[in-house]
């Protein structure tokens, strides 16, 4: 497959791109006709990429020692003043593109196409990186050329040694002559076989290895017998805590139970002491009252007496000073003044 030369760009120079749709000519550079790069402008008018101006600049010196402005304005260029030129730069980036590999159907703006895409693509052929190898492919096409390049490296799964995929068959050859283990290595086995007769090996020894065979199978079946005997007593043990348990869960529960009746009984003998307390309390009550109740009554029979001793006394006084007073009327007017 042909490489495709569109979609090599000089980083340095002008963008090499499919533009779709029309565009503003005045964004191709005047000096190497592609999309400017990095647009520099020498004059109002002119832009070109930066690289482009740089150079002719180094160049382009006529007899007067002057340079002039490549657009065709015919100004001399200052080299000082070179600027660049935002609004170009911005128009650039955002032009519409589409991939330049064949078949691909991408479609951005150039910046996104210069910057991301292009390093991504899968419609870019790319030449093989095994050494010797000419063929170039399409990037999204490396794993199945992976698989078949006959220049790549393969490790040998016998020896572990790095061949090349187009030598693998010769190498097996010699390969096979390397000495290995039998595969009955693991029950006993130890002798060291060519790769290559391996097959002729496990013929003639066909008698020994069943030997081995047998030997191996007494020795498992020994070993199965006294596993066997340790899970029956195993068995016979958790059978016999099974029991065990049962029997004392039993035993809780009884006891449960007996607890749960005494404490009712308790609640209940409780309940009833408790109604026994009040009533007592309450008849003290009754007596403290009635005490009350008749303290009070003497209280008041004492208090009358008194009155009427203090009215009798008062009585008494008056008529032994003044006798003209009926007794009467001393003994009724006891508020009343008497007069003199
Ligand atoms: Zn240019
Ligand atoms: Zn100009
Ligand atoms: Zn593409
Ligand atoms: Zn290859
Ligand atoms: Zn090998
Ligand atoms: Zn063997």
């Amino acid at each position: 497959m042909a490489r495709n030369t569109n979609s090599a760009v000089s980083s340095s120079l002008g963008y090499d791109v499919h533009v779709v749709g029309e565009y503003s000519p005045q964004l191709n550079c005047g000096i190497c006709t592609l999309i400017i790069n990095n647009a520099t402008h020498c004059c109002k008018n002119h832009a070109f990429c930066k690289v482009c101006i740089v150079k002719y600049i180094e160049c382009g010196i006529n007899t007067n020692g002057n340079v002039i402005c490549p657009g065709g304005c015919a100004k001399v260029i200052d080299s000082t003043k070179l600027e660049t030129n935002v609004f170009a730069d911005r128009m650039v980036n955002t032009l519409p593109t589409r991939c330049s590999n064949a078949e691909c159907p991408w479609r951005g703006d150039l910046l996104d196409l210069v910057q991301v895409h292009r390093m991504n693509c899968d419609y870019q052929t790319i030449p093989c990186n095994n050494e010797g190898c000419n063929v170039e492919y399409l990037k999204g096409e490396f794993i199945q050329h992976d698989k078949e390049c006959l220049f790549k490296l393969l490790q040998c799964e016998y020896c572990q040694d790095e061949v090349l995929r187009m030598d693998k068959n010769k190498h097996l050859v010699g390969c096979l002559n390397e000495h290995v283990d039998c595969v009955y290595l693991d029950i006993g086995c130890q002798i060291k076989i060519s790769r290559s007769s391996v097959i002729e090996h496990e013929y003639e020894h066909q008698s020994e290895h069943m030997r081995l065979l047998y030997q191996n199978f007494t020795h498992c079946k020994k070993e199965l017998s006294i596993s066997n005997n340790e899970n029956a007593t195993l068995k016979k043990k958790i059978e016999d805590l099974e029991i065990k348990s049962n029997e004392e869960i039993s035993y809780l529960k009884q006891e449960v139970k007996s607890i749960r009746t005494e404490f009712e009984e308790f609640k209940k003998e409780s309940v009833r002491s408790i109604e026994e307390i009040k009533t007592t309390e309450s008849e003290k009550e009754n007596v403290a009252l009635t005490t009350k109740v008749k303290t009070k009554d003497n209280k008041e029979e004492i208090e009358t007496s008194i009155t009427v001793a203090i009215k009798d006394i008062k009585t008494v006084v008056i008529l032994r000073h003044h006798p003209t007073i009926t007794r009467r009327k001393a003994m009724t007017g006891g508020q009343n003044k008497v007069s003199s």
